[in-house]
């Protein structure tokens, strides 16, 4: 969820959206105390009587998690006529994991082939998604500039905006002087270069969550909230049936689309998925009137130290290194203090804005830091994960390539084959360079 000026916008629209879901199937009821919900909320909601709350005995295919993955997922395969479909979602709202707490950043730039061409196909159904859902996914294209303040970064760099320029992305190399020039406001005396795409940019997690939703329910899906899977069994290495808090379902598909947790669904069938989850957490300013309506989402390569413009105030985060796995998604208020400072390092008006908003979301990192796609050793369960903080902005092909894996066989659009869960095994990894 958006925050800050925006945030009376998106979150009204999110609840217009669960409204609207929620006059067929439910009640929302205010309770009128305070909540975070993907990103920030003055509001809070309890789901009500439901009149549509069983849990079907059978389908064709269950796509486990309702972030953007298991969302582009379902709605995809409804569109492709794949059958009954059913979405089952632990939390009380769809895309409150790691999908509502990203910070909705989209880009072509990237150091591998692979990962630039999953661009190309998910920005552009970004740009139709409108047409395609009737969701606005508020996609607004400020550019991504990355600024480079050690030689090896820009060495590497460097080659990576040949191979984008190659693929027909159209990313500008500056120099020292064009990056402080495009960045007046910030500190960045050290730059060695940068590089800067106009039609990168942002675009809003729920809503592109919930346009997929809402279209793949259009479309016979069935999308629950509140239904956790708890195992799922399997008969002569074939699924057969996913047990849940709230009955079983008898199939013989199963879509992993479980984000930081996948790797736990991955062993209810006794697979180890090399998907770690990684706390990364943010926060927002109070209002900047000084920031130009223009600035970018603006990359401290070296110090994996980012910052873009939320309403009229800043979004910024920074990576801790030291960051251990797991799943705990509070704050570290340590961590926090040290971003901070680094932040007002680069943009010293930092230092008289307030703190508007904070929170933690975990990545799910896979060893090369590209996703898994496709078929696993267990027959019938497909995995779609890992895509190591930069999912968002690849779920919607990521949808249309999982059902094209499902349905047909293999990936289409996009050739996804290298990036198999096999090549952990077989020794084919495919380092991504552009992690922030
Ligand atoms: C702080 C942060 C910043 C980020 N910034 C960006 C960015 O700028 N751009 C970008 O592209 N990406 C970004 N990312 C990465 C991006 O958010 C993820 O790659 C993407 O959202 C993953 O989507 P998902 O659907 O796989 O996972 P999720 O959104 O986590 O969805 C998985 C869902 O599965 C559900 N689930 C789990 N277990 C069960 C179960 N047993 N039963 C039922 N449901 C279950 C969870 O509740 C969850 O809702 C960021 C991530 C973080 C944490």
């Amino acid at each position: 969820m958006s925050l800050i000026n925006k945030q009376n916008h998106t979150w009204l629209l999110f609840l217009r959206q669960l409204g609207l879901e929620y006059i067929d199937k439910s009640w929302l009821v205010p309770l009128g105390s305070s909540c975070r919900c993907a990103g920030g909320s003055s509001l809070k909601y309890k789901k009500g009587l439901t009149v549509d709350n069983d849990l079907p005995s059978t389908a064709d295919i269950v796509v486990i998690g309702g972030g953007v993955m298991g969302a582009s997922t379902a709605y995809h395969l409804a569109a492709a006529g794949a059958g009954k479909v059913i979405l089952l979602e632990k939390e009380t709202y769809f895309g409150q994991g790691a999908t509502g707490r990203c910070a909705g950043g989209v880009r072509y730039q990237f150091a591998t082939e692979i990962n630039v061409q999953l661009s190309i196909a998910s920005l552009a159904m970004l740009e139709n998604f409108e047409q395609d859902t009737g969701q606005d996914p508020l996609y607004r294209k400020c550019g991504y500039l990355f600024v480079l303040t050690q030689e090896a970064g820009v060495a590497k760099f460097k080659s990576n905006v040949a191979m984008q320029n190659q693929l027909g992305v159209h990313t500008q190399w500056l120099n020292a002087e064009e990056v402080q020039a495009r960045l007046p406001m910030m500190r960045f005396e050290d730059a060695l270069a940068g590089t800067f795409h106009p039609d990168d940019g942002l675009a809003d997690p729920n809503s592109v969550v919930m346009g997929y939703i809402q279209s793949a329910r259009q479309l016979g899906v069935t999308a629950f909230t509140e239904v956790s899977v708890q195992d799922i069994d399997t008969a002569d290495n074939q699924v057969k049936r996913v047990v849940t808090s709230s009955g079983s379902i008898d199939t013989q598909v199963v879509v992993n689309a479980a984000g930081p947790w996948a790797g736990l669904i991955g062993r209810m069938v006794d697979l180890e998925l090399p998907i770690t989850p990684i706390r990364r957490q943010m926060l927002t300013t109070t209002p900047l009137p000084e920031l130009s309506s223009d600035f970018p989402f603006v990359i401290d390569f070296a110090q994996s130290l980012y910052f873009h413009r939320e309403g009229t105030g800043i979004l910024t985060g920074m990576s801790n290194p030291n960051e251990k796995p797991g799943f705990d998604q509070s704050i570290d208020r340590e961590w926090e203090l040290v971003a901070m400072q680094a932040a007002a390092d680069r943009m010293p008006m930092l230092e008289n804005a307030g703190r508007q908003m904070g929170w933690a979301g975990l990545y799910e990192v896979t060893p090369d830091a590209h996703p898994i796609f496709g078929a696993t050793p267990i027959d019938g369960f497909y995995l779609v994960g890992g895509f190591s903080g930069h999912g968002f902005m690849h779920g919607p092909i990521a949808g249309k390539l999982m059902t094209e894996i499902i349905l047909e066989g293999k990936s289409q659009t996009v050739d996804v084959s290298s990036l198999d869960l096999a090549r952990f095994d077989e020794n084919r990894l495919i380092f991504e360079y552009n992690v922030v």
